[in-house]
């Protein structure tokens, strides 16, 4: 026969059915289940209870009814209880009275139902008047098991009772609940009864056995509300988990003034702090105070009005988070001067309180400092590092009907601003106008760029996660949405519409990055700062230090046996300055296009690109060469010390020249006008962007494809980069110069391209007549690359993974158009689980990087990886980076501190048995002890 129900003394029969894991222990008899028969087991005063298991409840939900044997288990654990406690249920002169509370695996206050003071009845209450002397508490508990037994098991709703007790009061002339005297209860019960047959057709059950079993039911039932399959959805809690029930015996805090009732948390889950946060009420029963009918007072003042109980609270308390290595949310009651503990659990908390907390705690030696950084995820540090919306204050915004659209979370934080609908406005009116600006585009391109700097925030209703927009935006932290599909943007009346809104250029509005919503009008943000935040700073050290042990790593192909490294993609000094200010110990991709576009720079750009021939081409780069090594020294000072990699020239031509139509239009438009000056030369223009035009520029002349075909142009840069790096290495500073080619697909490329480039950078150092370290190599961004990797490598010296392009190549989805398109729909259809350009595929995409870096091995055995694409930033791609062994990940400054978490994480979650084994000894030499309880007696054995 199936056990279905466990007493409250029977947690040792728990572990040996769940082979002795805590965990297997919480979600078989639930979180609260396993809290209390815990804290039993610990001697810590818990009223008598058992616990009916998840198992029950998932096969309740198959059968809908209780499982065979389960019932019958049920009344032989009450009889269990009655006793442990003396008492009898149903019996009037000496009654039992027991709660029927939900608890699953995971916490979800509030999630799910709870029934108190089952057992009352007629006879009861009356039983208990005898009794107790206390006509008051009997018919207050009464009423409250009708009104719950109602709403919660028979879906009346709170309505009906509230209702009649309004109209008693207001009767009666009474403002407050504690206006009610004993006889004024005794006439709610009956008006309570009244109300439930009206709404339910029956007469409140006389049968405590009944409203037990109803009750149990009602609590499975409550696992599939809506409350809580939203609040699951949200948390990723899975559906198939069940709840638990646990049958407890009442402990009454309204029972007189020695007696109360109260929650606590054991640390203050909003700012970490190590005060206790509680709440309790004189006289009252639980839900009192969740409810916030009456004003709690704080914890404690109870040292005044009961101080041995609240001695008695405060030792358990701390003992219970001794015991769990962690902060406790607990519910407690007392009854006539005796405490009783209802429940302990992990308490929720804010990102900073996580920080705080877990830092605090390493320091206290309550965890260690592996646990420290195991606790705080890269959400808190997302959420600690970017300006936010209050959460209440978006809600509220919700409420107002001032939500817009919901896009991509492209690049974390809030944003609020003025609308402008193209870049030249946007800046404009930031820079003169002094505003704050959102920049609106349907999508953006490189000419943008200047816009979306001086803008707060940037929105799109087109475009996704590796869009060119995203890109950008993440590079420079800005909050961005994107691929808004709802907003329809009309760039010649100037306004957006979605719906009913229209938005006009200058209006205000609101857009969060980090959940992709966009509202109307202005909600309130937060501003912080990483170098003020000491206690974050302090984990992610201990973090670094964790991915910087040797053979944390097992190294699968014979690469690193340290974890990962953090590095930047940055393109100008000031957001290398930056990334390594957040801890970034290299530049892995600086995309040197990006300072084309700067305006001075631009018309020397498409002077070269427009001349017809090689001498032509090199007097226009003659005149940029000294600004590239002006960047690039910038650059090498920024990272003294740290390797810099330096991304030849990647797009297609035509995205340096003026727009085509643009242009076309232009040109209609003069001859039109008859305008004859300058029209000639605007013809020419046009007719040569148009010689440009490919059908499929991505797959087109770029990368080292473009540096073949005009070689002239990568020659410029590898001579400004090995200029720049001598000249600092003449002022002293330390210079590891990596030139990276973009977009190999065939060794054959690099062996083209690469020799050329080996003879200017001698020549530079001959010339300058000096020497350092530098590194020739290459970018996997397409899948031909991937796969003959080992010939790549026989030129390449190292590797960056472009998986950006590669997603985009490997699944041939367009990067641009893939999320407006389909990949949306893709993902509401469960045909992909996630979106491929924002957390790597690993079946796929990633499996050909782990090919690549094995075979690359093979030829080069330590041969440098990274990756340098969007993913760098995220932690689930970061962690398969660390899998198949790349010595670093490249994201954007802003990403740097979430990565070095998850670098750390990866590398805890991955370590090798015997590196494990050797932490583990350390601990229990140090006396350190682990964070399950069953960990905690182990590590005392030995
Ligand atoms: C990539 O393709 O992943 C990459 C980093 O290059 P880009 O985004 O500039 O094409
Ligand atoms: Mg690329």
């Amino acid at each position: 026969m199936n056990k279905w129900v466990y007493l409250f003394n029977e947690v040792k029969e728990v572990e040996k059915v769940s082979r002795g894991s805590w965990d297997s222990v919480k979600s078989l008899v639930g979180g609260k289940g396993a809290g209390l028969m815990d804290m039993t087991r610990a001697g810590v005063p818990v009223p008598p209870f058992f616990t009916v298991t998840t198992e029950a409840c998932n096969a309740y939900q198959k059968a809908n009814k209780f499982p065979a044997g389960m019932w019958d288990q049920e009344l032989k654990a009450l009889k269990a209880i009655e006793k442990a406690t003396g008492k009898k249920f149903g019996d009037a002169k000496n009654p039992l009275l027991v709660s029927c509370r939900s608890g699953a695996k995971f916490s979800m206050p509030g999630m799910m139902d709870t029934i108190l003071n089952i057992g009352l009845t007629d006879k009861v209450a009356e039983g208990m008047v005898k009794a107790t002397g206390n006509t008051r508490f009997v018919y207050d508990s009464y009423r409250r098991l009708i009104e719950m037994f109602g709403s919660v098991v028979m879906d009346t709703g709170d309505e009906v009772f509230e209702h009649a007790l309004e109209s008693y009061k207001a009767e009666k002339g009474y403002k407050n609940d504690t206006d009610m005297q004993a006889e004024d209860w005794v006439a709610i019960v009956e008006k309570f009864k009244v109300a439930y047959k009206s709404k339910t057709g029956e007469d409140f059950p006389q049968d405590p056995f009944k409203q037990l079993e109803l009750s149990t039911e009602a609590v499975f039932r409550s696992w599939n509300g809506k409350r809580a399959v939203d609040y699951r959805n949200k948390e990723k809690i899975s559906h198939t988990l069940g709840t638990a029930v646990n049958i407890c015996t009442m402990a009454f805090g309204n029972m007189g003034d020695d007696s109360a009732t109260g929650v606590a948390f054991t640390r203050n889950p909003s700012t970490g702090d190590s005060l206790m946060m509680g709440e309790y009420l004189i006289n009252a029963q639980g839900e009192d105070v969740v409810a916030g009918i009456r004003n709690a007072d704080p914890i404690q003042n109870l040292v005044n009005q009961m101080p041995k109980a609240y001695k008695q609270f405060m030792d358990i308390t701390a003992k219970l988070e001794k015991h769990y290595h962690d902060m406790q949310d607990v519910e407690f009651t007392i009854e006539r001067g005796k405490l009783w503990m209802l429940q302990t659990r992990i308490g929720k908390r804010t990102a900073k309180a996580a920080v705080k907390m877990a830092v605090d705690m390493a320091n206290e030696k309550l965890i260690t400092k592996e646990e420290a950084v195991k606790r705080v995820t890269p959400e808190n540090v997302d959420a600690l590092l970017h300006p936010q919306f209050d959460d209440s204050a978006m809600n509220q915004a919700e409420k107002d009907g001032h939500f817009v659209a919901k896009g991509v979370n492209a690049s974390p934080g809030a944003a609020v601003g003025q609308i402008y609908f193209d870049a030249d406005m946007a800046e404009k009116m930031a820079k003169e106008g002094k505003q704050d600006t959102i920049m609106v585009r349907p999508f953006t391109k490189p000419d943008d760029v200047h816009g979306m700097i001086a803008s707060k925030g940037v929105l799109t209703s087109e475009g996704g996660a590796t869009s060119h927009a995203a890109v950008v935006a993440r590079q420079f932290g800005i909050p961005c949405v994107v691929g808004a599909s709802a907003i329809k943007i009309d760039l010649e009346k100037r306004v957006m519409n979605v719906g009913e809104i229209t938005l006009k250029e200058g209006d205000w509005i609101s857009v969060d990055g980090t959940t992709g919503k966009v509202f109307a009008g202005k909600i309130p943000t937060s501003e912080p700062s990483l170098e003020e935040q000491t206690d974050l700073l302090t984990l992610l050290n201990w973090a670094d230090e964790i991915s910087a042990r040797k053979n944390i790593r097992s190294a699968p192909n014979g690469g690193p046996t340290r974890g990962l490294q953090v590095w930047a993609n940055a393109d100008y000094p000031k957001d290398a300055r930056r990334a390594r200010s957040y801890g970034a110990v290299g530049i892995g991709l600086c995309r040197t296009e990006h300072m084309f576009f700067e305006p001075e720079r631009l018309p020397i750009v498409q002077e070269m690109i427009l001349s017809e021939t090689s001498d032509g081409r090199t007097a226009a780069l003659n005149k940029l060469l000294p600004t590239q090594r002006k960047d690039f020294d910038g650059l090498f000072e920024a990272m003294d010390g740290y390797p810099v990699i330096i991304r030849l020239i990647d797009p297609p031509l035509h995205e340096f020249m003026p727009d085509e139509e643009a242009l076309l239009e232009e040109v209609i438009t003069m001859r039109v006008k008859g305008q004859t000056d300058g029209l000639k030369a605007k013809e020419d223009l046009l007719e040569s962007i148009k010689g440009m035009h490919e059908s499929n520029p991505m797959m087109g002349l770029r990368g080292v494809r473009l540096s073949i075909v005009m070689p002239e142009i990568v020659e410029m840069q590898v001579r400004a980069i090995f200029e720049a790096a001598a000249d600092c290495t003449l002022r002293g500073i330390v210079v590891k110069p990596e030139v990276m080619i973009p977009l190999t697909g065939t060794v054959k490329e690099l062996e083209w391209i690469q020799p050329r480039l080996l003879r200017i950078a001698s020549a530079v150092m001959a010339e300058k007549k000096i020497k350092f370290e530098y590194k020739f190599g290459t970018m996997i961004e397409i899948p031909r690359a991937a796969v003959t990797a080992q010939e790549v490598a026989k030129q390449a010296e190292f590797f960056s993974f472009g998986t950006n392009d590669l997603t985009q190549m490997t699944y041939g989805y367009s990067r641009d158009d893939a999320e407006r398109n389909f990949l949306i729909t893709y993902q509401e259809q469960g045909i992909l689980g996630t979106n491929p350009f924002q957390t790597i595929d690993r079946e796929g995409v990633g499996k050909l990087m782990q090919w690549a870096i094995d075979e690359g091995r093979k030829t080069r055995p330590n041969l440098e990886v990274g990756i340098c694409g969007e993913h760098g930033g995220d932690p689930n791609s970061i962690e398969w980076c660390h899998m198949i062994g790349n010595n670093y990940v490249s994201c954007s400054p802003f990403r740097v501190p979430i990565a070095r978490l998850a670098a750390a994480h990866a590398a805890l979650k991955h370590q090798p048995v015997v590196a494990k084994k050797a932490v583990a000894k350390k601990a229990v030499a140090k006396k350190v002890v682990t964070s399950s309880p069953k960990g905690k007696k182990v590590a005392k054995k030995k």
